[in-house]
């Protein structure tokens, strides 16, 4: 199999042109496409009308280059004539607008004629290209849930949604209770009223807003499986995936990822709106490809990765030399087996006129293109020696979308999020040089030393009798605040927080404290001296310590003193408890810690900041991939026994030097 590849658009391009292309691609090494995605218009002109014969003959022309295509189907962008006959298609706004034609996505999910144009076509294109020698897989849609963010509140969605109830409740009467519709006198006394959450002079009800969204995900995940049924049933023998967007939450990615064999991720580490950094951090991107290779606990592949500045009516900043090669490493280190880049040639025209392909515009290779062929040529030989066998992670971190739902719908403090709160711990691991999974609550963890679930919000008896047991045998669980707070139809539990697992953590949490317009801070105190006070912020949980040990405290108003991170033995293991979302230099002394008391060793020792150890567990021996985020160059020392196979620039011996975006591999038998 190929392992790298570009996202290809020949319909954009004359005909005379696209032997050029597949010959500069094969030079550099490229030896997958990527094709067909939003090309609806082109391949059905007119309804039952289908022309493949220019799509045939652009697979004719790579093929002779011996590249090998991936198909995708066309269905993000319904083309104009489908909209004139069924204006009912086009979705509607969270605020009862009616979101019109010429973007993408411009259509509802549960629409049956929408479906029904669908099946006609992806029927078609999977009967044509079913077999075909160089045709190796497809990919369904496009990053679905992203045009579909505050969409849709149709009639046909609301109808949806009271049917997705009606199976999830069976009653009406079980909705009321589930829900708490006594308060406010929102009664339901049949499925026929029960609204979709457009805008009331207030709030909505928090249980239905939960449901609004596990609703929105298992449409996505319904809708994708309209085609896939067709194209499992008309194409055996080629595989089916689907490209994600990260921790992008509109669709629950597990469920997502049932149906299909592997899954991609699009990666795009420099942004071009206000509302996003412009350049992620680099544990960011780790956190986000741990948690594509924790999807389905298997390799994943990159289908986009950035290969210039992007852009729509704004434009990120450009790719440093050396850094489109240093985020290919990063995603084969954290489980990619293929890398496609997006895109071959930049387009002139339509409204990714300045998301900037591996070409530039006029065609001409250029740097980019010299960064890419050189990346590819030195990992297409390594790529079959590296397995499936994970980071050799010994902890994980439990990731969940209801909990991440539930605090959208109430984020306590202004400044909250579920992700924020997960990077802290994430950041100070991945500083620490050790590697994490990122795991469904749902996956057995119990293998993990440490297991890391922020924000159990929500919780299930099942939930809690894993975590308990997970401790008992000699797990190093940390919990933190807000755990055990409601039930998974997000009502709270009168019962004393944390709830069941108050004696595992050794702790009652008697009061809390939103930080808003309040100041506190944490103590570090479980080293040799103390530490000295540093700030934290959002929220405390004010607990009182139940054979638990404090690790920090809190050091300011009435509950200074009391415990801010706790740890509690409990049968064979321990169980954390931290109060507050922790400050760096707190998180980094209680990760020490938790690490060091679980036996869990770092990579490698303290590296210049902005370095970057991953391990992958290859076929014969561990790949340790060494990645130089930083603008400037960095001195790490390695053990003796690894065996640099990429990035030989010692300055002394076991001295490693790495240029600035530079990377090294090595190979520890
Ligand atoms: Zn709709």
């Amino acid at each position: 199999m190929a392992h790298f590849g570009v996202d290809y658009y020949p319909e954009h391009w004359p005909q005379s042109r696209w032997p050029i292309d597949a010959r500069m691609m094969r030079e550099a090494g490229i030896g997958l496409v990527r094709m067909g995605e939003f090309s609806w218009a082109k391949m059905e002109p007119a309804e039952g009308k289908f022309d493949f014969a220019w799509l045939d003959e652009a697979i004719a022309v790579v093929a002779k280059e011996e590249i090998q295509v991936v198909l995708g189907t066309p269905t993000a962008t319904p083309p104009a004539w489908i909209i004139e006959r069924n204006p009912e298609i086009l979705p509607v706004d969270h605020t009862g607008m009616v979101r019109g034609f010429g973007g993408r996505h411009h259509d509802c999910q549960s629409n049956e004629a929408y479906r029904a144009h669908i099946r006609r076509f992806v029927r078609a294109m999977a009967r044509h290209f079913r077999g075909h020698p160089h045709v190796i897989g497809w990919q369904t849609d496009n990053e679905l849930g992203n045009s579909h963010r505050t969409l849709c509140f149709c009639d046909s969605c609301k109808q949806a949604f009271r049917a997705w109830l009606k199976r999830r409740y069976g009653s009406i009467e079980a909705v009321n209770e589930a829900w708490g519709t006594v308060f406010w006198s929102q009664t339901y006394s049949s499925f026929a009223q029960i609204p979709v959450p457009l805008p009331t002079p207030n709030s909505h009800n928090p249980s239905l807003l939960l449901d609004w969204k596990r609703f929105c995900s298992d449409l996505i995940v319904d809708f994708q499986k309209l085609q896939i049924d067709i194209l499992r049933a008309e194409c055996p023998g080629q595989f089916i995936t689907h490209n994600y967007m990260g921790f992008f939450e509109k669709t629950n990615y597990f469920h997502l990822a049932r149906d299909l064999d592997f899954i991609c991720h699009n990666q795009y580490p420099l942004h071009f709106r206000k509302d996003r950094d412009p350049v992620a951090p680099p544990e960011r991107l780790a956190a986000i490809l741990d948690l594509m290779r924790g999807i389905k606990r298997k390799p994943f592949w990159i289908m986009e990765e950035q290969a210039g500045p992007t852009g729509w009516e704004t434009v990120s900043s450009t790719p440093r030399p050396g850094q489109l090669r240093l985020w290919t490493y990063q995603a084969v280190a954290h489980g990619s087996d293929a890398v496609v880049y997006f895109r071959w040639r930049t387009c002139l025209f339509g409204t990714e006129q300045f998301w900037h392909g591996i070409l530039p515009h006029s065609g001409q290779p250029g740097r980019r293109y010299a960064e890419v062929k050189q990346t590819i040529g030195e990992l297409t030989p390594l790529m079959p020696r590296l397995g499936d066998g994970g980071q050799g992670a010994e902890v994980a971190m439990l990731f969940s979308y209801d909990q991440e739902w539930a605090f959208q719908v109430q984020p306590h403090h202004f400044d909250f999020d579920y992700i924020t709160h997960l990077m802290t711990y994430y950041t100070a691991l991945h500083k620490a040089h050790v590697p994490v999974d990122l795991v469904s609550d749902a996956e057995d963890f119990s293998a993990y030393k440490v297991v890391i679930a922020p924000l159990m919000f929500l919780m299930t008896p099942d939930l809690e009798a894993k975590l308990r047991q997970y401790v008992a045998g000699g797990g190093h669980l940390v919990l933190t605040m807000r755990t055990g707070v409601k039930d998974w139809t997000n009502q709270v539990v009168p019962h004393v927080l944390p709830g069941p697992l108050a004696d595992v953590v050794g702790l009652t949490v008697d009061e809390y404290d939103c930080l808003w317009g309040v100041s506190q801070a944490v103590r570090w105190q479980a080293g040799e001296r103390a530490a000295d006070p540093e700030p934290c912020a959002k929220w405390c949980d004010i607990v009182t310590p139940a054979g638990a040990r404090p690790l920090a405290v809190y050091t300011m108003d009435y509950y200074q003193g009391t415990p801010a991170i706790t740890a509690n033995a409990y049968e064979r293991g321990v169980a954390y408890y931290a109060g507050t979302e922790l400050p760096p230099r707190t998180m980094r002394a209680f990760m020490a810690h938790v690490l060091a008391t679980a036996g869990v060793e770092p990579l490698i020792a303290p590296a210049p900041e902005g370095v970057e150890a991953t391990r992958r567990r290859g076929k014969d021996g561990d790949y340790i991939f060494l990645l130089n985020h930083a603008r400037t160059a960095a001195e790490l020392a390695l053990p003796a026994s690894w065996k640099p196979l990429i990035g030989r620039e010692f300055v002394r011996e076991h001295v490693l030097q790495l240029a600035p975006y530079g990377v090294a591999l090595c190979i520890s038998a």
